[in-house]
């Protein structure tokens, strides 16, 4: 196949020289999937009866990313390549990988997958893809169901994070979750809290960002997974802020939304910036193990929410600051979709940007210095005051913000 991405040619390259040299070798998993149903998958993955050993002599230069998993990254030309021994999976005690794995055959390997639309193989011939289905995955893929492969109670048991999994799929590919499936997890919900916390995170920003995260939500909730999941009480309130917001959404203003909506904030601005939500950061931080990064921008952009609501207030200098923010325009995407009305400062938002919200200091505190003062807290005082006068145009160049230091020192002395 010409019209191939570089991934897929670089998949199937290997299966041959696997396939020449005598082995089973089949594309699996989410890029069978995807490509079944249109839609271009991220990443290839081969598995294979070769055993690691086996890979790594046929392929040089590739390498074990976890030897004892049997898994081989090959890497061809652009793409790099998991090359994974047909297994069997125990236990994920670290939370991260599983405890025990041992070498089998393909049906045995696509047993231990975890929805049937995730267990299908594909083995790429001339006159196009054989699919090999051994869990019924190609007849859900055209029902558009999450369907757990096997007995539902256990294969969650196995491992708690594929209830996230099952609604971020559902999510994505805007699938329902089959109805056993759906019932399994329901009372199984309660042990999330056994796996890592950095696995759930992921699972939860993975769906956030996603295409459709007000389903994700619905799901989450109606799953019983919302509380488990941000170590807080239950609540099923309509994601009415997400529900505003147009996909992809970055995960600090999704995961706001989310935050604002289950706390009632969705009504108003006011409502909004009127909850105090230190405890509820620092909860939901630990609970879905966020980055620094997301935990501050999260934070940055919820803070600014009050800004927003109180701007026919603020004098320019203080709205220029706002704008200036890293978390401005999380913010003002969030708080427009807290409060469509808000809309309205949009014009004078636009006007101070083209006039421009953070220009070079005209001064700073080696001038205070070079004007006799002792370097201290009146230092940070004059400068801020120094530089609203020159957001507000009060001064506009060097010589008039050096009068105004002075004359603005000598007053406060
Ligand atoms: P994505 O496009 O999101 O990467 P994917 O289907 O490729 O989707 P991965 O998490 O990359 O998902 O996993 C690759 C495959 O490994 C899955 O399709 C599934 O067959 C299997 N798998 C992954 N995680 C689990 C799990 N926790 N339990 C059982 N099988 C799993
Ligand atoms: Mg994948």
């Amino acid at each position: 196949m010409s019209h191939a991405s570089p991934s897929r040619r670089a998949a199937v390259a290997i299966i041959e020289r696997l396939r020449g040299a005598g082995h089973t070798a089949y594309l699996a998993g989410g890029c069978v999937r995807d490509a079944l149903l249109g839609i271009e998958p991220k990443d290839y993955d081969v598995a294979t009866d070769a055993e690691p050993d086996a890979v790594r002599r046929l392929f040089p230069g590739s390498r074990y990313v976890g030897e004892a998993f049997g898994v081989v990254l090959v890497a061809q030309r652009s793409a790099s390549i998991e090359v994974a021994t047909f297994r069997l999976e125990w236990g994920y005690a670290d939370g991260r990988r599983p405890d025990k794995v041992e070498f089998t055959d393909a049906e045995h390997d696509a047993r231990r997958r975890d929805f049937t639309i995730n267990g299908l193989f594909a083995d790429p011939r001339d006159g196009g893809d054989e699919i090999i289905d051994y869990v019924g995955g190609r007849a859900d893929l055209e029902a558009r169901l999450i369907r757990a492969i096997g007995d539902p109670d256990q294969r969650f048991g196995e491992d708690y994070l594929r209830m996230l999994r099952a609604v971020r799929f559902a999510a994505r590919l805007g699938f329902e979750v089959e109805a056993k499936t759906a019932a399994a997890i329901r009372p199984l919900a309660k042990y999330l809290g056994q796996i890592s916390r950095e696995r759930i995170g992921q699972e939860v920003l993975a769906m956030l960002t996603g295409p459709d995260p007000v389903r994700a939500v619905r799901l989450m909730q109606a799953l019983k997974l919302d509380s488990p999941t941000l170590n807080e009480d239950p609540a099923e309130p309509e994601p009415a802020v997400l529900a505003r917001l147009t996909p992809p959404i970055d995960a600090p203003t999704a995961l706001a939304a989310w935050m604002l909506d289950r706390r009632g904030g969705s009504s108003s601005l006011t409502a909004a910036a009127g909850l105090s939500l230190d405890m509820v950061l620092r909860r939901w931080r630990r609970a879905l193990s966020l980055s620094n990064d997301v935990r501050d921008a999260l934070h940055g952009q919820l803070r600014l929410l009050g800004a927003i609501r109180d701007w026919d207030e603020l004098g320019v200098a203080q709205r220029k600051r706002t704008l200036a923010s890293p978390w401005w325009a999380g913010a003002w995407t969030l708080a427009r979709a807290v409060e469509p009305g808000v809309g309205r400062i949009g014009a004078d938002v636009a006007a101070l940007e083209a006039d421009g919200v953070a220009p070079p200091p005209l001064v700073n505190g080696d001038d205070l210095i070079a004007m006799g003062l002792e370097p201290g807290p009146r230092f940070k005082q004059l400068l801020d005051g120094a530089y609203d006068a020159q957001l507000e145009h009060v001064i506009d160049d060097r010589d008039a913000a050096l009068a105004w230091l002075r004359n603005a020192a000598e007053m406060t002395r």
